[in-house]
């Protein structure tokens, strides 16, 4: 182990390690030209063992605990380990490589140990929970008392409040619920990957692809070793096309059906008792933490705060969306029966005729559109809107270091020309960077010592390469995603708080409004006029092409509200159960699903035997926080538009102060009603999906 760690690292000739001293650049962004890959295990080693000394240090005063030394003390720890963490995680997303990756694989458990230590260090938690109960009698000002709660609900819901045996027994609980969670994943992932695939050797059976839908089955078809065919998977970039396209209607149900039976054959890869057990597991564990269903246990740290709000607002959006779902089914049985089918529309006939219906209605061709939306452009576009809004502005430097050549970077400053922070923007794919689109900071914005500290936040996209003779031209999907991280950056550089627990730290249902907003810009009219320029022309972008853009964002939604509604639904129902017993999950669905009155046409976006969203990952319970959060930017952004000026500078202004830069200082909810005067409607939202 030891040889991997230090190779390349030669004790002879020591080195500056350029973790253990402050960074000498231009606003002190990590010196990416001098970092080492030799320097991060001994930088990660050093900043647990000083992170360790600071938690002892704050167990072992012999003084009373207070604010300043317990909590503050342990808000301000492990700046080290911050520090190193924060350069090596982000490049091992964004530029990684062997060295680094193996670097990963022995840091996990490694820092995995260190997170429970913490967690589970009982001195440590006395400490905080003694605070914790004199904190009204402490003389602390809002903040600090929000920092002394939050802190205590953590360890508390991580079960440091509980006796010794109920502390074994959410211990077997966690080990159980994570071992059913692997279960469930490699499971799925033979179901999806291994148990199905549509080898078509007829060309016939083709018939309606495109030429590169087809090719890629070829290619699919070669690596999977099966020759002279063409080979469909269940992966949906596989599957979907062919939904879309394929005129053979059996063959569409032999995939669909392949897809949404997973998990559900009764083979040895069945995920029905493994679902059940993990439901009725996490009831136990939010029994013993003292919340009725893991529901409750989970929305209670949300913006949304109990399950009968989220049921409430999933109901007024599925009561609205329901009939607009039915109406496009009778818009496509009239394709059908046009086209002298004699059939009734099923769920794998969907993205069929939604797909003719788009041709039809929506004709909105790509290759039309992406030559006024160069990266440039879209970029220039984006830094416009946040100077109109905010009065920021944004300058080119070319000295500051870079983890890789493409990367550009740009200093923030306020309206007043004070400096506000750094934002690096990274666009291409290359080896090494991880797919999608992301945001990310190497410095969050804080204080120490009364001293602010500026954020360095970064960009990470995948967007289409420029060529020899043709800039990088953006889909509309990738303009839009560009506004959407660039708000996301935003957020972090516009964080003012004072703790590093609460500063920008909002819940999962809040977190990407600040995001989502910024998209609403980049489709306005006023705001294409001024980025949306023909790269070879410069003429600005014209209004029939605005207006199919505008038009575009109707498309299917009724559809899209309710297969997603669904399953937000069916997620909702299996956490709200208060009873610890065996759920049968076929007919639970069922019923589930019976009881909100879904059509036959649709079935949920997931299913139970394959929802990994809340079985295998982090969204149990959450998995509304998407339309949560569209319900936000919607009304949000209503606000500017109803307003009459979409660049409505005191709107900008609160939205800054209390959506963005004190973000974190209070409840999400409370933050937006100081915003929006009031709580936020589902109606903004239903109008941008044609829902109303
Ligand atoms: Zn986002």
């Amino acid at each position: 182990m030891g040889l991997l760690l230090f190779s390349g690292f030669n004790p002879e000739k020591k080195r500056d390690n350029p973790f253990f001293t402050e960074y000498k650049t231009p606003f002190q962004v990590p010196p990416f030209d001098k970092i080492d890959t030799a320097d991060y295990m001994p930088a990660f080693m050093e900043g647990i063992r000083q992170h360790n000394a600071e938690i002892d240090a704050i167990v072992g005063n012999p003084a009373q605990p207070d604010f300043a030394n317990t909590i503050l003390a342990y808000d301000k720890s492990g700046k080290l380990l911050t520090k190193v963490s924060k350069v090596f995680y982000n490049l091992n997303e964004a530029e990684t490589n062997k060295q680094l990756q193996a670097i990963a694989r022995q840091l996990s458990p490694v820092m995995s140990k260190h997170g429970d230590d913490i967690a589970l260090n009982e001195k440590l938690f006395a400490r905080i929970k003694l605070v914790y109960e004199k904190r009204k009698a402490m003389k602390l000002d809002d903040q600090q008392l929000r920092v002394v709660e939050k802190y205590f609900r953590d360890f508390e819901r991580q079960g440091a409040n509980l006796s010794p045996e109920k502390k074994d027994k959410l211990r077997k609980l966690n080990e159980d619920l994570s071992m059913l969670a692997l279960t469930f994943g490699e499971n799925l992932l033979a179901e999806t990957n291994e148990n199905f695939k549509l080898v078509i050797t007829d060309k016939k059976d083709l018939e309606g692809l495109p030429q590169g839908v087809v090719d890629g089955a070829a290619e699919t078809a070669k690596e999977k070793g099966i020759t002279g065919s063409w080979v469909f998977t269940l992966s949906k970039p596989s599957m979907i096309p062919f939904l879309q396209y394929a005129k053979n209607r059996e063959l569409r149900e032999q995939i669909y059906r392949g897809y949404f039976m997973r998990g559900n054959n009764g083979n040895k890869n069945d995920n029905k008792e493994t679902i059940s057990k993990i439901v009725k597991l996490r009831v136990e564990k939010a029994k013993l933490l003292g919340f009725d269903s893991y529901a409750a246990y989970i929305v209670d740290e949300n913006m949304a705060k109990t399950p009968a709000k989220v049921d409430d607002f999933l109901a007024k959006l599925w009561t609205a969306a329901l009939p607009v779902a039915k109406k496009e089914v009778v818009e496509m049985q009239k394709i059908i029966d046009r086209e002298g089918g004699k059939f009734k529309l099923q769920p794998w006939d969907w993205w069929y005729y939604a797909e003719i219906i788009h041709k039809e209605k929506y004709s909105l061709d790509e290759n039309e559109l992406k030559p006024y939306f160069s990266l440039s452009n879209v970029r220039d576009g984006m830094f416009l809107v946040a100077n109109k809004l905010y009065g920021i502005s944004f300058t080119k430097r070319t000295d500051l270091p870079v983890f890789q050549k493409d990367v550009e970077t740009y200093e923030v400053k306020e309206a007043d020309g004070r400096h506000l922070g750094v934002l690096y923007l990274d666009y291409y794919p290359r080896d090494g960077k991880r797919g999608g689109a992301w945001c990310t900071d190497f410095q969050a914005s804080g204080w120490e010592n009364g001293k602010k500290i500026d954020p360095i936040v970064s960009v990470t996209c995948n967007f289409t390469k420029p060529t020899a003779d043709t800039p990088s031209l953006l889909s509309w999907d990738e303009t839009t995603t560009l506004f959407h991280e660039f708000g996301h950056a935003l957020h972090g550089l516009f964080t003012e708080g004072k703790y590093t627990r609460t500063a920008g730290n909002v819940p999962q249902d809040y977190v990407e409004m600040p995001s989502q907003i910024n998209e609403n810009w980049a489709g306005e009219p006023k705001v294409l006029k001024a980025y949306a320029k023909h790269y070879k022309t410069g003429a600005p972008i014209p209004d029939d092409l605005i207006a199919k853009i505008q038009n575009s964002a109707l498309f299917n939604q009724g559809f899209e509200t309710i297969e997603y509604l669904a399953a937000s639904i069916l997620d909702m129902d299996y956490h709200e159960i208060t009873d610890v017993k065996d759920v049968d999950v076929l007919k639970f669905e069922s019923d589930a699903m019976n009881k909100i009155g879904l059509i036959s046409e649709i079935i949920p976006r997931y299913r139970t035997t394959y929802f990994a969203h809340i079985f295998g990952g982090g969204y149990a319970a959450g998995y509304y926080v998407y339309i949560w959060a569209a319900v936000l930017d919607a009304d949000a952004f209503d606000a500017f538009k109803s307003s009459g000026d979409i660049y409505n500078q005191a709107l900008a202004a609160k939205f800054r102060k209390y959506c963005l830069a004190e973000s974190g200082d209070d409840e999400g909810m409370t933050q937006y009603r100081k915003f929006r005067g009031q709580e936020p409607s589902i109606d903004p939202l239903l109008k941008r999906r044609g829902l109303k």
